[in-house]
Parts: structure tokens; sequence; C-alpha cells
């Protein structure tokens, strides 16, 4: 068996043991006599399987009891609707801020249910920056502000949190939950499709704040109610058990590296080690973000001679570096490196560059 070091935006990597416990587990998951995949989500193993990855999650996050947490379908592309479907609570403008494409997905989406107010916007600098705090023009009466820590595609992540007052803030944190420390107080609403840098596709994410759940917008569907979920324990249908339950062996991974703090360690200095590796090319690689937000989990990078793109891409896939072509909407390179990319990878695609430049530099 060979494994790839798999450089994908999402569906990602996994890790391996984590990878293996499924494996081991596949038929007979702990004297059941079944697999999880074949489970009642209404039974006592699931139940426990399902209670378990929530209680590891809100350890690992050091979610708050007043913060729900539910485990939904319908991707993170669902919640560009459901969140103002759900937040708006009766007003009629929400913020958002526009720092890149799912951004922009967000923005437009919400326009189907409200007046949205674009706070601040990179789009005229094709998305490689974080705006200024100071240059945002937040509305006192916004149902809530959305933004996009990190930004999956350009590779754009903010270094802060935005601060909100008594407007609840709320965050696409897709491509970035789970890599490093964050206050979940700060937050009225996280979510987050799964298959980045949780576990498998199929399951999303939402980490809401109870207050702010249980008045939706008129003719909002009954699996588009978050209160509906909370009540129900996410089970008011079937939920994604098996996603859900491989999740729950991430965040036991995930504790045994030292939780956040020690994911936080290793993606720097993986994410540092890459960034190095393109800013000491004498450009023959470059970076087309900024400096001072570079994100530790998506690493967009450009090479001077263009028609080399196919040749580097064609060589790293013979050494096991795989899927490395950058997003069809920006061209170039972008290798992402979540949780579950060993440094081990990182190395491997830092020496691959190296020697791919000095032959053809
Ligand atoms: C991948 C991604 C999405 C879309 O997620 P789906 O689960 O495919 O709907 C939205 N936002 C961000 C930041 C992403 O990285």
């Amino acid at each position: 068996m060979t494994r790839v070091f798999n450089f994908s935006a999402g569906p990602a990597m996994l890790p391996q043991s984590v990878l293996e416990q499924a494996q081991a587990e596949m038929l007979d998951w702990n004297g059941s006599g079944m697999s999880v995949m074949e489970m009642s989500h209404r039974g006592k193993e699931y139940m426990s399987i399902a209670a378990q990855a929530e209680a590891d999650l809100r350890e690992i996050m050091g979610i708050p009891s007043n913060y729900k947490v539910l485990f939904l379908q319908g991707g993170a592309s669902s919640q560009f609707a459901m969140i103002p479907q759900n937040l708006l609570r009766g007003k009629t403008t929400a913020d958002y801020v526009d720092t890149g494409d799912w951004s922009a997905k967000a923005i437009k989406e919400a326009k189907r249910y409200c007046s949205v107010s674009v706070v601040a916007s990179t789009k005229e600098g094709n998305y490689t920056s974080v705006p200024a705090f100071d240059t945002w023009k937040c509305n006192a009466d916004a149902a809530y502000l959305h933004y996009t820590p990190n930004e999956t595609i350009r590779g754009v992540e903010f270094a802060w949190v935005p601060e909100t007052g008594d407007v609840p803030l709320v965050a696409d944190m897709s491509s970035t939950i789970l890599s490093r420390p964050l206050d979940v107080s700060k937050y009225g609403l996280i979510y987050a499709g799964a298959q980045k840098n949780i576990g498998p596709a199929g399951l999303t994410i939402v980490i809401v704040r109870e207050d702010l759940i249980g008045e939706t917008v008129a003719g909002t569907p009954t699996m588009f109610d978050y209160k509906i979920h909370a009540d129900n324990e996410s089970m008011y249908n079937t939920p994604p058990t098996y996603a859900w339950y491989l999740s729950g062996l991430v965040f036991q991974w995930i504790k045994a590296q030292g939780g956040l703090a020690g994911m936080a360690v290793l993606n720097e200095r993986k994410a540092q080690k890459l960034y190095a590796a393109i800013e000491n090319s004498g450009g023959f690689y470059n970076s087309p973000v900024d400096a001072d937000c570079r994100s530790w989990m998506n690493v967009p990078f450009t090479l001077a001679n263009a028609d080399l793109d196919k040749p580097f891409l064609a060589e790293a896939g013979k050494v096991g570096l795989t899927t490395l072509k950058g997003h069809r909407s920006v061209g170039g390179m972008r290798a992402s490196i979540y949780n579950a990319m060993p440094e081990a990878g990182v190395d491997a695609l830092v020496s691959f560059m190296q020697d791919f430049a000095q032959k053809n530099g």
C-alpha cells in the first residue's frame, strides 16, 4: 500500500490512525456485531458515539454551555441561507465582509433574505489581503456580521477576530476550524463543512449561541430551522451517522495531539516552512497574498514561468505529492495543509520544490 501526500482543498486527508481505527471497527463496532453505518441513529450504541463526539468537540474547542452544537447536512453552502433565515430575528439588514470567493457566495445568498451591507471588501485588490478593521463601515442595527476567517481558494486568513460589540459575529470556519485555539464566546455562530479540517464530506457543524435561535423568517423550511435541530439533538431526521462517527475519531485524535494548542504549533510550523520555501526561491515561486494574512491551511503560489506549471504537477505526482493544482479561478498551485497533513508531507513538498527550481531555474 502506498499513501500519497494529498494537498486537496477538500475533501482532504484524514489522519491515518483514524482511518485505521475505522477500518478495524468497520464490520463490528465495539462488539455490537454491526458497522456504525448499519446502526439506527436512535439505538444506544449510536447515541453513545454521537454524544461522545459532541463532548469531545466541546472539550477541544472550549464551547460554553450556552451554545448548541448541531450536526447537520447540506454543506457550508446551505448555511449561506440558514444564517439569514434564522438570525435576522425581525431585522432587515446584515453586515458582510467580502474577502474572497466564499464571502461573495455567502453575500449573494443572503441578499435573497435581507438587505446586505458589505462593510469592507478586498475585491479590487483581487482578494489578496484582509481589510483593516478601522475601515469597516459597520451598522449598529445589523442582525449580525458575517465574515470568512479563512478564504480557502485564495489562501487569505484573518490573524485577528473582529470586535462587533452587541452585533453577533458569524464565521464561516470551513477551512480553519480546529486549526488553532479560539474563544468561542466571541462568536454568535460558527459553521463549517466537515470535509476540510473535521472529517468526511456530508456533515456540517454549526455552533450557535442559544439565545439567537427560535425565530425564523416566514416560510423557512422545518429542516432549515436551527431550533428544530437543537431541540432534537440533531436527530430530528436521520443525521449523517458515519461522518459524525468519523469526525468523533478525529476529535479524539486532536486531543491526543495536544488539543488545539498542539495543532496550532504544528500548523504554524508547517505553514512557515512552506512560505519560507516560496520566499527563498529567488522569485521562482511567488505568493500572491499579503504577508500578514497568509493562511496556515491553504497556501497558493505561482511559478514565475507558468509554462512550468504542467511539468511541476506531473513530476510532483510521480513522487506522491498530489492535488497541487490551484483553483480553476486562480491558476498556479495551491497546497492545502490541514491538520491531518503530516509535517513530513510539507517537508517532502518543500524539498521537491527546491529540486524542481534547481533543475528548471
Ligand atoms: C469549502 C467551503 C465552503 C463550501 O462548503 P460545502 O460544504 O461544499 O458547501 C464554504 N466556505 C468555505 C470557507 C469553504 O472552504
